[in-house]
């Protein structure tokens, strides 16, 4: 951070404000503490009879890789609401009634995914924007080396040792920069 936002001054110093014991902006102009907090992603894991949707990445990070409907949640909407829409803006897909999955914390990076599931009345989805191509997937053909991120891989390996139980939990999980991602399918 160079300048301050709300004053406008280059006055900006990373330091422990009094009574705090973690490092902020500061602006010594106005005195406003610039808190930064970690991002909310919210995104669902949508099924159709057995199948599972995948979008594939028309951006980056990680163009080109297979990833399920998800993205950063906005001020002032719900975490059902952001999960919808992100399913509607990059699957072309409308889902009604959620169940909460998966919390997933990423510390290194600052994120929370908290995803849901649901299924699909009818196989009805299309590429939005942000993707090259939505594609509803077997088990067995899940593109497990094109994921684009540790946490979708996480994500469908609850799903399918879920599955094979027939109990769908919750799951509430952290993902550290050592994790291994061990698949077992
Ligand atoms: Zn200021």
């Amino acid at each position: 951070m160079k300048y301050c936002s709300s004053c406008g001054s280059d006055q900006i110093e990373f330091n422990i404000p009094k009574e705090d014991n973690l490092p902020r902006y500061c602006c010594h102009h106005c005195g406003m503490i610039h808190y930064q907090n970690p991002n909310i992603v919210a995104g669902c894991l949508l099924t159709f009879k057995g199948q599972i949707l995948l979008c594939r990445r028309a951006i980056e990070p990680r163009y080109g890789c297979w990833t399920i409907p998800a993205g950063f949640m906005e001020n002032h909407e719900t975490l059902e609401q952001a999960a919808k829409r992100e399913t509607w803006e990059e699957a072309k897909a409308v889902v009604n009634e959620l169940m909460l999955y998966a919390i997933v914390s990423i510390p290194a990076i600052s994120q929370v995914y908290v995803l849901f599931k649901a299924e699909l009345a009818q196989a009805i989805y299309a590429a939005g924007s942000e993707s090259l191509e939505v594609q509803l997937f077997e088990p067995k053909a899940i593109p497990w080396d094109e994921l684009a991120f540790p946490v979708i891989i996480r994500c469908l390996d609850y799903y399918l040792k879920d599955r094979a139980t027939g109990k769908f939990q919750t799951h509430i999980d952290t993902i550290y920069p050592s994790s291994q991602t061990v698949i077992h399918h």
